[in-house]
């Protein structure tokens, strides 16, 4: 790219995706690069009608004149994702002895006490559906199970064994480098991951919803809103589930369980739920200063 052309702003970036399904207009791939439809060197500059998304393969066939501008003009007119509603699967790749999953600064890990001892922890786990899960097979492949809904129960992303589909009907998804962001609307993020192959993924901010629960997620904790309860800056190692609430039918011993008659299955408001995020902050801070506890540098909701 030469050194004059400016990047693309960000709400023509988003401006694409959103018309485009967050995918590449021909194969729907997730992983997808801005492409001018006019070459920039004669627009020389960036619109959003004569941006399209191409994923690097297909990318590199416009580039190399392998791939007829007419064929993209109508993958741009009619793209993949639009028509099936979803991303193309995209496959994410583990492996390893050991597994952590940081979320909210609080960091659930799981290791293989030997060859043949696979791995397996839920940090996540809601009415028995893993909403976060890790487990091994004996050849040491780790796969990764992701299940994120919205407040109506309707599955937005899912990683099934590594394999990442989501759906294309959402204000905004973008995958960029190996942090993945999807927003219910401008400031409202429903997850932020961020993949650390071979062994490790990182959840900073997320809204965790299904069956009436709501568990929100910052950079320094965890709380889940029906509950009020606050999880602060743990470290769980080898236990089969970390944070559990609900129908319990497998008998996971979890670190984390709030009481079941304290868990009332009603989505709050936003504000009302920022409300008792921010109450249940102060209290911690106001204990910690009680008793002399370490403080903690608390993000705040927004
Ligand atoms: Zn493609």
């Amino acid at each position: 790219m030469p050194d004059d052309r400016p990047e693309v702003p960000l709400p023509i970036q988003r401006e694409v995706r959103q018309r485009c399904a967050f995918g590449c207009v021909l194969c729907g791939c997730p992983l997808y690069e801005y492409h001018h439809m006019e070459q920039f060197a004669d627009v020389r500059e960036h619109l959003a009608e004569n941006l399209t998304l191409l994923c690097d393969s297909h990318h590199k066939q416009a580039t190399n004149g392998l791939l007829p501008p007419d064929t993209i003009t109508s993958a741009n007119n009619s793209p993949f994702n639009v028509a099936h509603g979803v991303s193309s699967p995209f496959g994410l790749h583990f492996h390893g002895s050991e597994f952590q999953v940081v979320i909210g600064g609080n960091r659930f890990s799981c290791s293989s006490k030997t060859p043949d001892h696979s791995l397996i922890t839920m940090p996540i786990t809601i009415d028995d559906l893993d909403l976060l899960g890790v487990r091994s097979d004996a050849d040491g492949r780790v796969f990764l199970h992701v299940n994120i809904f919205d407040e109506y129960n309707l599955p937005l992303l899912i990683i099934n064994d590594n394999t990442l589909i989501y759906r294309t009907k959402i204000w905004d998804i973008a995958f960029v480098g190996k942090t993945l962001t999807i927003r219910e609307a401008s400031r409202k993020f429903l997850i932020e991951i961020t993949f650390q192959p071979p062994n490790q993924i990182l959840i900073d901010r997320a809204r965790l919803l299904l069956n009436g629960v709501e568990i929100v997620v910052r950079k320094s904790h965890i709380f889940i809103v029906n509950s009020e309860t606050l999880i602060v800056g743990n470290t769980v190692h080898n236990c089969s589930a970390g944070l559990q609430i609900g129908r319990n039918d497998r008998q996971l011993s979890a670190a984390f369980g709030p009481d079941p008659t304290s868990v009332i299955r009603y989505n709050l408001p936003r504000p009302d739920a920022r409300k008792r995020e921010v109450a249940a902050i102060a209290r911690a801070k106001e204990l910690s200063l009680k008793y002399g506890g370490e403080s903690h540098d608390f993000v705040n909701p927004t």
